[in-house]
């Protein structure tokens, strides 16, 4: 029944122009509405998250749509963490001791862009900018918008409403303030915002800094990141404090104290960044924070998807790619239900078979921001990600690190990553911590098939043990 649907699409950033791209190419007929208007004709990316992260969750969303050889001409490959420290000293960090795993940066523009493209180019698929969701009604399958070039309001009914209207959703919204079921919301806030800088190109174009990594200057409290973008400047993201520390973004007030918090604490990115205060004080702060919510969808008529339904904090860059991987595994459910099968039926099997994930991928998301901004730092950390660099090298089927189940197994969920790269920190660090491993510039492979024993053993024994305590808080 529902292959004849009528499908609408609110937002169309990057989950929605994927998905409008999926279903159109699957024969639905869609409509897309998005707020802004068409970012291919518009500047309007000021200030807002300029490149990302994409690996290989968001690889794979591609290969659906056909779009892996065209996605490959926008991503600068970043094959692992160039650390900074204080004095402007760096020791780069591969992500993997496998040579094929790496991120990549992408342009969030250009991604978009690409996909909104490919989307209107099917005649199935219709695209209206300047469309503003104010509400939906869940129960009669209507949306409101506001339409801003000719100033009205417009109600568009369809068969299916899926909300990709990102964190800060009017759908999600609408079931909020309908009170009709029982929804369950949560938003948790860091008490770190974040702000955009820059680090131009030299004059000849050329990168100032390593263009294949991802730099950070961790700081326990607060950290720098530095992502390139292929016009040879990199976006600079600051993630500090409101209003905690002896430098926090409230007080953060004069170009003085800016220049004096990054001479002391990124003093080699403030040699890259002579235009600091001005673009310090001319760009937003923002927040950050993690939303879960349930149920996703309301009956057959509604569904959330994308950061409308799970926004994560960024530290492990995977928002978007959740957020693409969410249109595979609904493409998924698409390819396994019956012919006769009801959008709720649909709707029911997807939330079910997704939503652990997403809630797992948002506590690793919380996990990586301590990772990132301080244990990067300590020895311990530091020897655990040699040994496992050197694990992934010479036992490339026997281990991979938790950052590479997130990261490069995108045939692995997030809540069986979470779940397996967690006991693994834990054995590797105990096991480090106790002596019962002991690393040094001498080892060779057979010291190292040891460790991985050892290693294997501990993570079996804490999955385990982690299994049976779940066992005993079900028979509470
Ligand atoms: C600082 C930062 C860094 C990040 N880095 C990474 C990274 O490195 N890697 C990664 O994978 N992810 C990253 N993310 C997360 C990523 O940006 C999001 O997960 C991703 O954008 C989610 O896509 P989406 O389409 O669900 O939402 P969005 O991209 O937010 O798109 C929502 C769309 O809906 C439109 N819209 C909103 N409200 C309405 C309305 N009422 N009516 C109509 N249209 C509406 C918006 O204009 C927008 O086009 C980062 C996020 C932040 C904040």
């Amino acid at each position: 029944m529902h292959k004849n649907s009528k499908v609408q699409i609110i937002g169309a950033g990057l989950c929605g122009a994927l998905l409008a791209l999926r279903l159109g190419q699957r024969g639905y007929q869609v409509s897309v509405y998005e707020k802004r208007p068409d970012l291919r004709t518009v500047d309007i990316s000021a200030g807002r998250s300029i490149n990302l992260a994409f690996s290989d969750r968001g690889i794979k969303a591609m290969k659906l749509v056909g779009l892996q050889d065209k996605v490959v001409s926008l991503c600068i490959p970043m094959n692992g963490r160039m650390l900074h420290d204080t004095e402007g000293n760096t020791v780069f960090a591969p992500y993997s001791g496998r040579s094929h795993e790496y991120i990549n940066s992408i342009s969030r523009g250009q991604l978009n862009a690409l996909l909104l493209t490919e989307a209107e180019a099917l005649d199935n698929v219709q695209l209206y900018f300047n469309h503003k969701c104010t509400s939906v009604d869940f129960e009669n399958g209507k949306s409101h918008f506001y339409q801003y070039e000719h100033k009205k309001e417009v109600i568009v009914a369809s068969d299916i409403i899926i909300g990709t209207d990102g964190a800060g959703s009017a759908m999600r919204k609408s079931y909020y303030l309908g009170k009709k079921f029982l929804f369950s919301f949560s938003q948790d806030y860091l008490s770190h915002g974040y702000k955009e800088l820059s680090i131009l190109p030299n004059e000849n174009g050329a990168f100032k800094a390593f263009k294949n990594a991802l730099h950070i200057w961790g700081r326990d409290d607060f950290m720098l990141i530095a992502l390139p973008n292929l016009d040879g400047s990199f976006t600079v993201t600051l993630f500090l404090s409101y209003d905690e520390g002896e430098y926090n973004f409230n007080n953060l007030t004069t170009p003085e104290k800016v220049l004096s918090f990054f001479e002391k604490y990124f003093k080699d990115a403030l040699a890259l960044m002579p235009h600091l205060p001005e673009e310090f004080f001319k760009n937003p702060t923002s927040p950050l924070g993690t939303v879960k919510c349930s149920p996703w969808h309301y009956k057959g008529k509604t569904l959330l998807m994308g950061d409308a339904a799970h926004a994560i904090v960024p530290f492990y860059g995977q928002g978007m790619n959740a957020s693409f991987e969410d249109v595979v595994e609904f493409d998924k459910v698409l390819d396994e239900s019956e012919e006769h099968a009801t959008w709720e039926e649909i709707f029911t099997r997807y939330e079910k078979s997704r939503k652990k994930d997403t809630d797992a991928i948002a506590d690793l998301a919380v996990d990586n921001f301590h990772e990132m901004k301080g244990h990067v730092n300590q020895p311990i950390f530091r020897e655990k990600r040699t040994l496992e660099t050197a694990l992934e090298k010479h036992f490339p089927e026997a281990y991979s690190s938790k950052y590479s189940l997130v990261t490069f197994n995108e045939n692995i969920s997030y809540a069986e990553a979470l779940e397996r790269g967690r006991a693994q920190d834990k054995a590797l660090l105990n096991l480090i911590a106790d002596k019962d491993i002991v690393t040094n510039e001498h080892m060779d492979v057979a010291d190292l098939k040891v460790i991985l024993k050892k290693v294997q053993q501990a993570t079996e024994e804490i999955l385990i043990e982690d299994r049976v305590s779940k066992l005993g808080r079900k028979e509470v």
